[in-house]
């Protein structure tokens, strides 16, 4: 039986659906319309040139790997971009584009390249130093802020004189999302800018481990080592994961020794503080208080205005000021979350044609913090409040300080500090941009009242259960 392209991609969308975040195929495989399909290429219609884009950069395998399931093996993808000519005289016209792997886009997130074979090789040649650097994380595009300072300098430093600063290793430490491997990886950059010689090698703690089981299976330990050793500049990302393999853990010592007393520079990160890495042997923990340790925190409100201005900058994107103080004001959990939330942003803006403007923030915002933490958020909560004590959202809002509304609105701020994960800052700038003293003193006050008035702490349950309610 033939197929058509409708059930092609049909079936195309029921292996996809299984594969991606719900939030994501609507966002991305939904709006996807199929248009033909000619022998082995099936084409399918995309609504925007950023659109093809970021598929292309997020997507690739998967949809490779769903059209091949279909069409077999020489299965091919071709996209049908619909270019908004920006004026009703000139419609939107079409461009055919085929699938390929197109790397270079600023938006994270991207597949690892695949590393070479270490094992293989006897001495290394040029081809064979591959760093695994990633050319889009430098030092220009890396905002400074108190919550980096320290790690930032101390990067840029070991980057002009690796191996010579007392800063080796230089191991830096912080959160998930807060820019731990941007970080490294710039540093790799910089370092491999100022010599061809440099043999600068970025690798994950996960990859290393899967390098040297392989290696132990195929008896190349010797190949690794060989490899290993003849690094300059040796980044290892997300070391936590070495906790608990003490094999791994004792080859890493090793190599470590060994670069180090040839003044070799080694960088790593971890995701928690060299003191909580629990399953680290002591020796190796020891070997990472000979240089600097600097921890990342959370960008604060100025500095996350300025990652989202320089992000939308060098994309090319306008977004008026309102919607960037809205969103680096919204998104206090990471960076990562914040680039994640921009990216949906655009998208919706391409999608709908609009203007990127408070309103759509406001929009988009409401479906991801829904999506990524599946719990209620300061409108509903101010909207539940409002109508439970019947006030206005606008009065929780406001200035006014009668004494009902005062009460609705402390109720309203401390729901928001108990059900979201908005800081008690955030929280002051959605009631009218109050301060977090303010809202400090609002969330005690309500626990006050609730010791002491049985008929509050009973309003205080039946909101308490309306928040549940649309936690489920
Ligand atoms: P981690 O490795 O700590 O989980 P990443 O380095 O992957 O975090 O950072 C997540 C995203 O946030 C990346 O796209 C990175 O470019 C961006 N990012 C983090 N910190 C900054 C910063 N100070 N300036 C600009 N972009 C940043
Ligand atoms: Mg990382």
């Amino acid at each position: 039986m033939v197929k058509s392209e409708t059930s092609v991609w049909k079936d195309c969308l029921s292996f996809i659906k299984s594969q991606v975040e719900e939030q994501s195929f609507r966002t991305w495989f939904e709006p996807i319309k199929p248009l033909g399909l000619n022998e082995t290429t099936l084409t399918i219609q995309v609504p925007s040139q950023f659109f093809y884009e970021y598929l292309e950069e997020h997507y690739v395998h998967l949809l490779r790997e769903c059209v091949q399931n279909e069409l077999g093996s020489e299965g091919k993808l071709e996209y049908s971009v619909i270019v908004d000519s920006g004026s009703v005289q000139n419609q939107p016209y079409m461009v055919t584009l085929p699938n390929q792997n197109k790397k270079n886009n600023n938006w994270g997130r991207r597949e690892e390249p695949e590393m070479i074979n270490p094992f293989k090789m006897q001495s290394l040649d040029q081809d064979s130093r591959y760093s695994n650097l990633n050319p889009n994380y430098y030092f220009d595009n890396y905002i400074e802020g108190d919550c980096n300072r320290l790690a930032r300098s101390a990067g840029i430093a070991v980057a002009e004189k690796p191996g010579i600063t007392s800063f080796n290793p230089l191991m830096i430490y912080g959160g998930v999302g807060l820019g731990k491997t941007h970080l490294v990886q710039a540093i790799g950059n910089k370092v491999k800018e100022q010599g061809e010689n440099n043999f600068v090698l970025y690798v994950s703690s996960e990859k290393f481990t899967t390098q040297f089981t392989d290696a132990i299976r195929n008896n190349s330990i010797q190949s690794f080592t060989n490899f290993y050793l003849q690094v300059d500049t040796l980044i290892i990302d997300d070391v936590q994961f070495f906790s608990g393999k003490e094999k791994t853990q004792e080859m890493f010592f090793h190599i470590f020794n060994h670069l180090h007393q040839n003044g070799k520079q080694i960088i790593m990160s971890s995701d928690r503080a060299p003191r909580d890495l629990k399953g680290l042997q002591d020796r190796l923990l020891s070997r990472f208080k000979w240089g600097l340790t600097a921890d990342l925190q959370m960008p604060d409100f100025e500095t996350r205005m300025a990652i989202i201005m320089r992000k939308m900058q060098s994309d090319g994107i306008y977004i008026p000021d309102d919607v960037v103080e809205y969103l680096a004001y919204s998104v206090d959990t990471n960076v990562r979350e914040l680039e994640g939330v921009l990216i949906s942003l655009i998208a919706h803006a391409t999608l709908n044609k609009t203007d990127i403007n408070l309103e759509l923030a406001k929009q988009t915002l409401k479906n991801i913090v829904h999506d990524i933490e599946s719990e209620v958020g300061v409108d509903y909560i101010q909207k539940t409040v409002g109508e439970f004590f019947q006030i206005s959202v606008e009065d929780l809002k406001d200035k006014t300080r009668k004494k009902e509304i005062v009460i609705a609105r402390q109720v309203a701020m401390y729901l928001c500090k108990e059900y979201t994960n908005h800081s008690l800052k955030s929280i002051g700038y959605h009631f009218g941009g109050r301060d977090h003293s303010t809202v400090i003193h609002a969330v005690q006050s309500v626990s006050d009242m609730m010791d002491i008035d049985s008929k509050f702490c009973n309003s205080m349950d039946e909101l308490k259960k309306k928040m549940k309610m649309k936690l489920v």
